[in-house]
């Protein structure tokens, strides 16, 4: 379908972006990579009058690893989080779940800015987020401020934003951790049926830390602290690994679709969970 019409705006700095945003408030939406906002548009899902491309806006491009710090411009494609080896170095579970997400085409324009802004329960890159416990920065009229990604999800497609604000960059600290991302879909392309990061550290045989976030199993990505708590000072055995299993489980609440119904949604999730959980752990 062709999308209705719209007035097409560049501009070449943020306070140039801020201000069509203020001048059209909900007429207005910004557009990044365009893989998520342009089908909803074509599709008159989505009704823009407006479109803001930000692809000029140099300051919103770039990975930064400064120390132990990690900052990415929400403009960065998928394409440059999978090539860029320091990224790798200090983070190697970024290009793990990039690569995971749609096909190489879709991974050259769409961005990490637009992957978790989006607000869709089946981005990948919402539920890494909140494992590696990232902040998002947000700048709008009234200034600058930092939300963890923890805090940022309110439901499908509702997020801690203001319409009127843009999501400059996302910060996370590097890590050594043991990590794994399994997903499981329907097909080369596809959106997870269910998929979860995991990050776990370890002293000597035992656990010391873990993070265990979902996607696509709930309106919004899932961080399930029981399932750290049930790992933390174990072997990370098989008994504590079905216990965290089944304490994840008890966090999703997902909904029957194309994906199929409720209960397979929880089997397939008790397998991805268990495989990413088993896998982090032996790199840890
Ligand atoms: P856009 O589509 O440009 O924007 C998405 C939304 O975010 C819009 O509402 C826009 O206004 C807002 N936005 C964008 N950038 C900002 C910003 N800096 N500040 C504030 N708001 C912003 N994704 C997955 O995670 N996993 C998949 O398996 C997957 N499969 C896909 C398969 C296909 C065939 C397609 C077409 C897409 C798929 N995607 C998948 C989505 C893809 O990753 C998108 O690129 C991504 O979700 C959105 O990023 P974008 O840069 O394209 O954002």
């Amino acid at each position: 379908m062709i999308p209705a019409a719209f007035e097409y705006h560049r501009p070449s700095d943020i306070a140039g972006a801020l201000s069509v945003l203020a001048e059209h408030g909900d007429e207005a939406r910004v557009l990044a990579g365009g893989h998520s906002l342009i089908p909803m548009m074509k599709l008159r899902m989505a009704d823009v009058p407006h479109l803001i491309d930000l692809q000029d806006i140099a300051d919103l491009k770039g990975i930064t690893i400064e120390g132990d710090t990690i900052t990415l411009g929400a403009m960065t494609t998928q394409h440059e989080l999978i090539t860029d080896d320091a990224l790798f170095t200090a983070c190697p579970i970024i290009r793990e779940a990039a690569l995971q997400i749609a096909d190489p085409q879709v991974r050259y324009m769409g961005t990490i800015g637009g992957n978790v802004a989006n607000g869709d329960p089946g981005n990948d890159m919402p539920g890494l987020m909140q494992c590696l416990d990232a902040s998002f920065t947000l700048v709008g009229a009234d200034g600058t401020r930092s939300v963890p990604a923890r805090d940022f999800y309110e439901s499908a497609y509702m997020t801690e934003r203001d319409d009127e604000e843009i999501l400059t960059q996302i910060t996370f600290s590097a890590t050594g951790a043991g990590y794994a991302y399994e997903k499981q879909k329907r097909k080369i392309g596809d959106y997870a049926t269910a998929a979860c990061a995991a990050l776990i550290t370890k002293d000597g045989d035992k656990v010391t830390s873990a993070a265990i976030a979902m996607t696509n199993l709930s309106d919004v990505p899932v961080l399930s602290e029981a399932a750290a708590t049930a790992l933390v000072g174990t072997s990370c055995d098989a008994a504590a690994v079905k216990a965290a299993v089944a304490a994840a489980l008890e966090d999703i609440d997902p909904t029957e679709d194309n994906r199929g119904p409720v209960a397979f949604k929880m089997h397939v999730a008790g397998i991805i969970i268990s495989r990413a959980i088993t896998r982090a752990w032996s790199r840890a």
